[in-house]
């Protein structure tokens, strides 16, 4: 698997798989379908309440853990340095692991500073190989870099053909963070896995929408962990590395931009209220 260097040298697989939205109780056989379909990097949240069954998975595969590079993320009602080593601790147990490769804070609210001094300082005792952030905006991640010593290695933001984030990639790049896609197919949003000029470039590859946009997104430099419960899909997302889109492909990609996201603005009032009110599960 093609990986991509962390800003502390640590490799990342550039091709993962997210559990979002899988129910607790299809996640331990949808995670060992993705194990046997070769996919090694999980993204998990503790918000997504499927961590246990992601551990079980993980350990029935009997994957040497040093192979394997496992995310979750720190939920908003854990903000604070005193919660975020408490809710980290429950994680780690949830997961079954005694250390993860990436911690993300899940949403840009709360006590995120309490919550970077937490995870610095759990990074610096071996139980975390790269922090880092999701859905942060450049103003955000700006403000946290400059103000805290270690510079987060990721941050994962909702990225897709309708919604680009070129320009915060290029923010994220000029400061070292490397940008990761959540939503890779915006969930099939705006008919995306029929988009026409989507699949022209597919057709001219004998390739899947579902695999240009993949492709399309590894070529700019982009993480990606696609969701799917079903196998076939699965092998068909992992299977983008026997082709490249060419420069012209590349600029009809990017003339599909809207600039604006197609699920929420976390930059907008009512939406800060309404996800900083969500309370975790047991
Ligand atoms: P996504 O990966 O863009 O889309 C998943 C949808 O696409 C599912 O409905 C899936 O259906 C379908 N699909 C997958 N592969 C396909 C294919 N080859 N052909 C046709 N349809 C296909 O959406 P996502 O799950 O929201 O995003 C991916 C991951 O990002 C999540 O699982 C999660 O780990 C992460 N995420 C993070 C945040 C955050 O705030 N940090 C937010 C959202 C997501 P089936 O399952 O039926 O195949």
């Amino acid at each position: 698997m093609q990986t991509v260097t962390l800003n502390n040298g640590i490799e990342m697989p550039v091709l993962g798989f997210g559990v979002y939205q899988i129910p607790p109780e299809q996640t331990e056989q949808t995670v060992t379908d993705a194990l046997a379909a070769g996919y090694r990097s999980l993204d998990t949240a503790a918000a997504y309440g499927n961590e246990e069954a992601v551990g079980r998975a993980i350990k029935r595969s009997g994957i040497p853990r040093e192979d394997l590079f496992v995310t979750t993320k720190l939920w908003i009602s854990d903000a604070g340095e005193d919660k975020a080593k408490r809710a980290f601790g429950t994680s780690l147990r949830k997961l079954g692991l005694d250390y993860l490769d990436l911690y993300l804070i899940h949403q840009p609210y709360g006590d995120v500073y309490g919550s970077w001094r937490a995870m610095e300082s759990l990074h610096k005792e071996g139980l975390i190989r790269a922090i880092g952030i999701s859905n942060f905006y450049p103003d955000r991640l700006v403000d946290l870099v400059d103000h805290n010593e270690i510079t987060p290695a990721v941050n994962q933001v909702e990225t897709h053909p309708f919604f680009q984030r070129t320009a915060d990639q290029e923010v994220m790049r000029e400061r070292g963070v490397q940008i990761e896609s959540w939503g890779p197919f915006a969930e099939g949003r705006n008919n995306l896995f029929t988009d026409p000029h989507l699949s022209e470039i597919a057709d001219g590859h004998g390739k899947s929408v579902a695999q240009v946009v993949l492709r399309w997104l590894i070529q700019r430099g982009v993480v990606v962990i696609p969701k799917s419960v079903r196998a076939e899909r699965m092998a068909e997302n992992l299977d983008v590395f026997d082709f490249a889109l060419t420069d012209d492909q590349m600029t009809a990609v990017a003339a599909l931009d809207t600039g604006a996201s197609l699920f929420f603005d976390h930059r907008d009032p009512a939406v800060v209220s309404r996800l900083g009110n969500v309370a975790l599960g047991s």
